[in-house]
């Protein structure tokens, strides 16, 4: 029997969303706010992620006046640098950057001769302490060789709220299957990338388990992959068996479970709190995911569990 180390790591899980604008780039509100509003909804850190482009000043915002006693923050900032198979900038998320992390050559949200390929931002933001995600690969028009080239992340956005509110492209899932089914090690993490000015926020989040409530822990955490992503449903623990998984969770309507290819398995019902499922259908697949939905169609998303 395995259990995913997000469900035996010592600690508690705590709220947070990793990608967010404020007024240091093209969000509406001020850093201030942003984090009195995150604080105010209940969660527990925030990531501030502003463009970083020359024409804010690339910005690393200084979020440590924010911190209180129960909420704290982590440096960061969306990155761009070099083009897309569809020739635009590429957007990647580095989450946990020292403040004096050397700007890109990216003037603005366009490619230029001479700048850093994405692939090599990415690789950089790593070295410098980072947890790096390829940020909403549907909105972007991300290409599997454009995923593939990233070699230094750690996850794909399986869920991007903005993007679902404001162009009904939120997903991740389906790159990021596939480079799983090359046997990328990535994991998947739900965001807001809230700006403010459409209702952009407080719709995805991760819920990250380790000790203690500090940018620290909750890097080393994320860089570990104890966490999962959701928007509103709590997953409590997976069992993974050779034959069968055993989930508890806040109550759900149902329970699918992702393998390699074509498989994949759900189970529905009224209120369920530990879903179970038979595997055989998933043969040798090398990875499973977990997807729960609450009766509201709210998700919640493991990461993949490699057996
Ligand atoms: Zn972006
Ligand atoms: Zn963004």
């Amino acid at each position: 029997m395995h259990r995913p180390t997000a469900f035996t790591a010592p600690g508690r899980f705590w709220r947070g969303n990793l990608h967010t604008h404020s007024t240091r780039s093209d969000g509406v509100l001020l850093p201030e706010e942003v984090c009195r509003r995150y604080r105010a909804e209940g969660y527990d850190f925030l990531a501030l992620t502003d463009h970083f482009v020359g024409a804010y000043d690339y910005p690393i915002v200084d979020t440590q006046p924010y911190r209180t006693e129960d909420f704290t923050t982590i440096l960061g900032a969306e990155l761009h640098s070099g083009a897309m198979a569809n020739g635009e900038l590429w957007h990647i998320l580095a989450v946990g950057l020292p403040t004096d992390f050397a700007p890109s050559h990216s003037p603005d949200f366009h490619p230029v001769e001479g700048q850093e390929t994405g692939a090599e931002l990415a690789a950089r933001a790593v070295a410098a302490g980072a947890f790096v995600a390829v940020a909403h690969p549907q909105w972007s028009g991300l290409t599997l060789a454009d995923a593939r080239g990233i070699t230094a992340a750690h996850a794909v956005e399986i869920y991007n709220h903005g993007c679902a509110m404001g162009c009904d492209r939120p997903d991740g899932a389906a790159i990021a299957d596939l480079l799983l089914s090359e046997g990328r090690r990535l994991t998947m993490i739900a965001t807001d990338d809230a700006h403010f000015y459409e209702p952009d926020h407080f719709g995805g989040w991760v819920m990250v388990k380790s000790p203690e409530n500090t940018p620290e822990a909750l890097l080393a955490a994320l860089k570990s992959g104890d966490f999962y992503s959701s928007q509103g449903p709590e997953l409590r623990d997976i069992r993974l068996f050779d034959d069968r998984i055993e989930v508890e969770s806040s109550a759900v309507a149902a329970m699918i479970v992702q393998g390699q290819g074509t498989a994949a398995r759900a189970v529905h019902g009224h209120s369920m709190t530990t879903p179970k499922l038979d595997l055989t259908r998933f043969g040798d697949s090398p990875w499973l995911r977990v997807t729960l939905m609450d009766a509201a169609g709210k998700k919640a998303w493991s990461n993949p569990i490699w057996r």
